[in-house]
């Protein structure tokens, strides 16, 4: 058991969800010594039958942060985490190019099995005496002013009404907490279903000969990289998990993924469009029962403000669910713990005070990278491809190198800093307009000397 002295008067805390964001904020209160019932809809999924689907997802430094707020960061990324340095980009002829995410402080972004992690997550939770799980429960209503719950059991379909000090809503993009506070004046909320979407395939592990291998199997690619087959309007992408396969997503137009709709026309896609993939599927059968195992899924993108309401709060995907391109979902979504945490150690868990700080200090943020994680579909499945990208990328990589702690490319500061995302895009700004002042700089210089070049002649005679 590792419950800490209680300073401060214990709150009575209901969690509604038990993801990934319920899990961690719940040992993060229990930490605080308060006393938790995290209320989940689904079965415990500790004990539940494998889903089949290995949805894995990339860590970086804000979900580090917050996993070692509650002692976890250690057992995630050291003993489960796959360290992944780059892009490694798969051209159309098979070729290969590595984009390596931080060549000067070598910083590398981790692949954890979205499964595992929820489960170490409601383990630890579970390891206080504060907290209680209570699962198939669904939160059906909820008076926010009052701190009251009405869930409906999903086993025999009985009402439980519950009282709380504090409400946090972690459930997900479709948050009924939310919704709950759509119905109040001066709540903002937007919506948006890109017209892309995505299917999961299965890259399986390679057999190798069992005489040069104690395990017989190894990773089909390097297991270093997060594999990107970038095609302009369509993209894969594939990361590794610690069974030796990979998990691959194919992103394209929901008019692509439904047009799919044969084993033919799917590998004939295949063929034209990433030859070198059917190799390591290993055959078409394969490719054709991993593909057609689900149905083509959406991508949401989902801005509010703000993000807490009476004795309620939300947090991740239930206040900012985003498109998953810059790999910051569940990251911006620990670092909503992280930052409420904080908030709480500085008004002395007064949610009179901490609640509407939370909502001032991560609205805009959490507004920002959504739109971020918009812009790095189009560079991911296009701009990487492009000259001028990889021109300016190898030029921030250079002055990186120059000033590392003053000239921080955009990538890293997302993913390897705790800068506010909207002062990330303020950073990027800021380096644009540096670099067009040079250039502008170096044109005029080229333009003087040459005057002078073509003057200074006459002068000498
Ligand atoms: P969820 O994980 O959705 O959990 C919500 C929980 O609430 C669920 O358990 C649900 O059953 C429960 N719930 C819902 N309604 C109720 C109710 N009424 N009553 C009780 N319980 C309820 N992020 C990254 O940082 N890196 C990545 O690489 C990455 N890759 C992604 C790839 C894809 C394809 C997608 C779709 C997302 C990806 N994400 C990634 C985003 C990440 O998955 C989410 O941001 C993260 O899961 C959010 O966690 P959450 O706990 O807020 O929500």
């Amino acid at each position: 058991n590792s419950d800490t002295m209680k300073t401060t008067p214990s709150l009575d805390i209901v969690i509604v969800g038990g993801g990934l964001v319920g899990g961690l904020a719940a040992c993060a209160l229990a930490k605080r010594g308060h006393s938790i019932r995290l209320y989940e809809y689904r079965s415990d999924i500790r004990v539940e039958e494998s889903s089949g689907q290995s949805i894995d997802l990339a860590l970086s430094v804000r979900g580090r942060e917050a996993l070692k707020l509650v002692g976890l960061e250690e057992k995630i990324v050291n003993h489960h985490g796959i360290a992944m340095k780059g892009r490694m980009l798969h051209g159309k002829d098979g070729s290969l190019r590595e984009m390596i995410y931080d060549s000067v402080k070598k910083n590398c972004i981790y692949s954890v099995s979205r499964k595992y992690l929820n489960q170490v997550l409601l383990d630890a939770a579970d390891q206080y005496s504060s907290v209680t799980l209570i699962f198939n429960k669904k939160l059906i209503d909820a008076d926010l002013d009052h701190g009251k719950l009405k869930f409906i059991d999903t086993n025999n379909r009985e009402i439980v009404e519950v009282n709380a000090d504090l409400i946090i809503g972690a459930d997900g993009a479709y948050s009924t907490v939310r919704r709950t506070m759509m119905k109040r004046p001066g709540f903002d909320f937007s919506q948006t279903y890109i017209e892309h979407g995505y299917v999961e395939v299965n890259i399986p592990p390679r057999m190798i000969d069992e005489k040069h291998s104690n395990k017989g199997v190894q990773f089909c690619m390097s297991s270093k990289h997060l594999h990107i087959w970038p095609r302009g309007s369509f993209m894969m992408i594939a990361m590794p998990n610690d069974d030796y396969t990979f998990t691959g997503n194919l992103f394209a137009p929901l008019e692509i993924l439904n047009s799919l709709d044969t084993p033919e026309k799917l590998v004939k896609f295949y063929e034209q469009e990433f030859p070198d993939v059917l190799p390591i599927i290993g055959n078409k059968q394969a490719l054709i029962d991993t593909f057609f195992t689900a149905k083509p899924k959406t991508l949401i993108s989902i801005k509010c403000s703000p993000y807490h309401c009476g004795k309620s709060i939300i947090l991740g995907d239930a206040a900012h669910a985003m498109v998953p391109f810059y790999a910051q979902g569940m990251n911006a979504a620990f670092e909503d713990v992280v930052l409420l945490d904080e908030l709480l150690d500085h008004y002395k868990d007064d949610i009179n005070k901490a609640l509407p700080a939370f909502s001032r200090h991560r609205c805009s943020d959490a507004h920002a990278i959504c739109d971020l994680a918009m812009y790095n579909y189009i560079e991911m499945r296009d701009l990487v491809m492009r000259k001028s990208f990889v021109a300016r990328r190898n030029l921030d990589t250079i002055l990186h190198r120059l000033w590392p702690n003053s000239w921080l490319p955009l990538y890293s500061t997302i993913h390897f800093s705790r800068m506010k995302f909207r002062d990330c895009i303020a950073n990027r700004e800021w380096q644009n307009k540096v670099l067009s002042r040079c250039l502008w700089c170096l044109g005029l210089l080229t333009l003087a000397i040459f005057i002078a070049s073509a003057t200074l002649p006459s002068i000498a005679y």
